[in-house]
């Protein structure tokens, strides 16, 4: 060892341990970027830094195990730097909004940009950018950062055997399938999801759904964002349907910045899990070590256990989880309510910036659907907004209320 590693050794803090779902009295050592030590400490290392946490709970930090960057409108060091104040230490993203402009160079500059943030972000791609990754040689350099396909459903492929070579592949290179099945998806279609590898799913609109999935062995992802909040209804009363919740976990998938400053984050996802009934310790373990387990990182996150990375939040209470402090790969990053870090600045590439041209203004005329003038009668595609949630698709769900226009 070249260089000794900063200690840190928090003491008084009543601990959550997510394997007993229980709160213990331990002290915690941290040494570089691992936590060494749960429990009684007796020698300390000398230079060590000690956290007083008394009357306070020292929890995991928070996993986002779905969400596109892009829809928050920042990039990933500016998202990484608002979600850390709200105890997210990890999120697991999917660029494939910034995929669809810019291609497989959008996604490096996501990757590259992310690497530098404070929050550890993990992605999953579309089954295209895979391919194209693959073809250029260019997987091996990413590995590390993809841990999945995303947003895959057998329904956005041309045939069935496209689906299958897709899902054989990405269990070939040993990544995730990360589900897009819903809203209403047949049965049938929901078996041969799972047949063929699609471990989760984060588009439960009803509680139904999700456990028709999660019976089929898939991880439920309950969403609570900006644009779809469907956490009440998936929890609301799941107690008296489900007794193991293990396969349950948290996701915003579409998160604006407005709504992040204004509490909209994971700590909010636990906050109405509780509202709804949900044990604070059991809604700890969604939001931590159930979905370090769905992504295969249990070993290294999701807990605070020797060997884990010491991502670790102070919390003053377990009702409303306000945020005291956020620990990052050892480093305090957030406390008394400011960032402990210098922010890296932020640098976006020119080819990322006026992707979108128009060469002049839209006006009402642009957004009207022109038909043949003899006919009576024209087959429309369009996306339904409903309340806090949305459906894609040409056919309306049954009772739902849309409007044609
Ligand atoms: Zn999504």
């Amino acid at each position: 060892v070249a260089e000794d590693p900063g200690h840190i050794l928090t003491q008084n803090a009543r601990v959550v341990d997510v394997f007993r779902s229980e709160v213990i009295e331990a002290k915690v050592l941290i040494s570089g970027d691992r936590i060494t030590r749960v429990g009684e400490v007796e020698e300390l290392p000398e230079d060590i830094q000690v956290i007083d946490a008394s009357g306070k709970y020292l929890a995991p930090g928070f996993i986002d195990s779905h969400l596109h960057i892009e829809s928050s409108m920042m990039t990933p060091l500016t998202l990484s730097q608002e979600i850390v104040k709200r105890g997210t230490t990890t999120i697991v993203a999917d660029p494939h909004e910034i995929a669809m402009v810019l291609g497989v160079k959008g996604l490096a500059y996501m990757i590259e940009e992310a690497r530098q943030a404070r929050v550890r972000i993990f992605f999953t791609v579309p089954d295209w950018i895979l391919t194209q990754l693959l073809e250029n040689g260019q997987f091996e350099q990413y590995r590390r950062d993809i841990i999945g396909l995303g947003e895959v459903s057998p329904y956005f492929f041309s045939s069935d055997r496209d689906f299958i070579g897709v899902s054989q592949r990405a269990k070939k290179l040993n990544l995730n399938i990360e589900g897009h099945l819903g809203p209403n998806f047949k049965e049938r279609r929901l078996d041969q999801a799972a047949y063929f590898g699609v471990s989760s799913c984060h588009e439960s609109i009803t509680q139904e759904e999700a456990l028709q999935k999660l019976s089929r062995g898939m991880t439920v992802i309950v969403r609570e964002g900006s644009a779809a909040k469907n956490l009440v209804e998936i929890l609301g009363g799941i107690k008296e349907k489900v007794r193991d919740t293990r396969k349950f976990i948290f996701g915003t998938d579409d998160l604006e910045v407005m709504d992040i400053f204004h509490r909209e984050d994971i700590d909010h996802c636990l906050q109405l899990a509780v509202e709804t009934g949900i044990h604070p310790l059991e809604a700890l373990q969604m939001a931590t070590i159930n979905s370090a387990q769905h992504f295969g990182l249990e070993d290294r996150l999701g807990s605070v256990a020797p060997g884990h990375y010491a991502d670790l939040v102070l919390l003053e209470d377990l009702e409303e989880f306000k945020v005291a402090m956020v620990l990052s790969a050892g480093e305090v990053v957030y406390a008394d309510n400011e960032i402990k870090y210098d922010p890296v600045p932020i640098k976006v590439p020119d080819f990322c910036l006026s992707s979108f041209k128009l060469n002049r203004k839209l006006n009402a005329e642009d957004f009207k659907f022109r038909v043949e003038g003899s006919a009576r009668k024209a087959r429309v595609r369009v996306m339904c907004a409903v309340e806090d949630s949305w459906l894609a698709g040409g056919s309306p769900a049954p009772g739902t209320a849309c409007s044609p226009g």
